[in-house]
């Protein structure tokens, strides 16, 4: 303990849950419900899992240390230049690698209450200074966090939707977020849920990227391109920025599969379309649950909806396990009264349903 970097200190492990198949062996349940992972309920696409086994024959070879074809496909996909983007084992890695690059233990990073785990992490790893700045009806409040920039900051996060709380915010309210941040200070984007977002209401965010040269942009393809298990992420920045991510990173950070099935996963349109429509009804499927039986609710532009449950949120956790359905308690968000329900197929919402009113809920 003592020979850990003292920020490392006050961390605590991330919360990952028991493999399935133990679960279901301790509680003796078969087909466990998980709704706990904001995963992509489909399974992986056909097209990649047939790439994928072709691939399997090079596997003795190292990766591409440039992740070339998937860097080209990204930059013809996305208008943007292959030098602006920095790919990462997942973008949990591309936001530890930018953490890393810029930030150490004499800056401050700031971020909003509810925010995703991984940032105080990246953050605290380092020795810097975590300012977590007071959410706004659960959402980013983008005035506080400007308010809160001080000579030290270095950093700034901001998950758009966010997780776990789903919440969005407009193009417009960004934009003039990003106008006012000064420019020694970083702006990273995680778009990590961007595709469940209608596509007019989306941000233009990797054309700001040359409006901005302070920004960076995260995607990932775990979530509605269903590669979790792969680990595929990339960041899309000024050329400056990503010539010095290239730097840090390790040459081999995306493996040869996750390298191929993020290039087979961006082409696959019809694998993109038929995962955003299964979360729009799912979406619809727990709202409508929520309303009928009269349960508060983030209104959420992500793949979970957010739901509070009351003071027992973690015993009620303990009860939907019981049942076999495994969904997430956000203590640890500074949300102790809700769950994160991840949106699964009809079925499996269903399950949850079912589950909660079993439980009188
Ligand atoms: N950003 C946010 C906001 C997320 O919720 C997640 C996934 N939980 C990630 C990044 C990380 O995704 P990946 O699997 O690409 O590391």
């Amino acid at each position: 303990e003592q020979l850990a970097n003292p920020g490392v200190r006050q961390l605590r492990p991330y919360q990952a849950g028991k493999p399935i198949t133990e679960l279901e062996r301790e509680l003796g349940i078969k087909n466990i419900v998980k709704l706990a992972s904001n995963e992509n309920p489909l399974g992986i696409s056909q097209k990649v899992k047939a790439a994928l086994a072709e691939e399997l024959n090079d596997l003795a070879r190292y990766p591409d240390a440039n992740g070339f074809y998937l860097k080209e496909k990204i930059a013809k996909k996305q208008g943007v230049e292959m030098n602006q983007i920095t790919l990462g084992n997942g973008s949990n890695d591309v936001l530890e690698l930018i953490a890393r690059t810029f930030v150490n233990d004499s800056h401050e990073v700031i971020f909003s209450q509810h925010a995703f785990v991984v940032y105080p992490i990246v953050t605290q790893a380092i020795g810097a200074t975590a300012v977590a700045v007071p959410a706004k009806q659960y959402g980013h409040d983008l005035d506080a966090m400007l308010a809160a920039i001080s000579d030290k900051t270095r950093l700034i996060f901001i998950a758009n939707p966010n997780n776990p709380t789903g919440t969005f915010l407009s193009a417009e309210a960004l934009h003039d977020f990003l106008k006012q941040v000064p420019d020694n200070v970083l702006v990273v984007l995680d778009e990590a849920y961007t595709e469940f977002v209608p596509v007019a209401e989306r941000s233009p965010s990797f054309a700001w990227v040359t409006e901005f040269p302070n920004l960076l942009v995260c995607r990932t393809f775990a979530k509605a391109y269903g590669l979790a298990g792969l680990r595929a992420g990339y960041t899309v920045s000024d050329a400056r920025i990503a010539d010095l991510l290239n730097r840090v990173r390790q040459p081999f950070n995306m493996n040869s599969l996750s390298l191929r099935a993020a290039e087979v996963a961006l082409d696959d349109d019809e694998y993109l379309q038929q995962s955003v429509a299964i979360n729009q009804a799912g979406m619809q499927q727990l709202v409508n649950f929520c309303e009928q039986r009269g349960l508060s609710y983030i209104p959420s532009y992500g793949n979970f909806l957010t739901i509070e449950v009351g003071d027992d949120a973690e015993q009620l956790y303990q009860e939907l396990l019981q049942q076999g359905v495994i969904v997430r308690p956000v203590t640890g968000y500074q949300l102790p009264r809700h769950l994160r329900v991840s949106i699964g197929l009809p079925a499996e919402n269903q399950a949850f349903i079912d589950a909660m009113v079993k439980l009188g809920r």
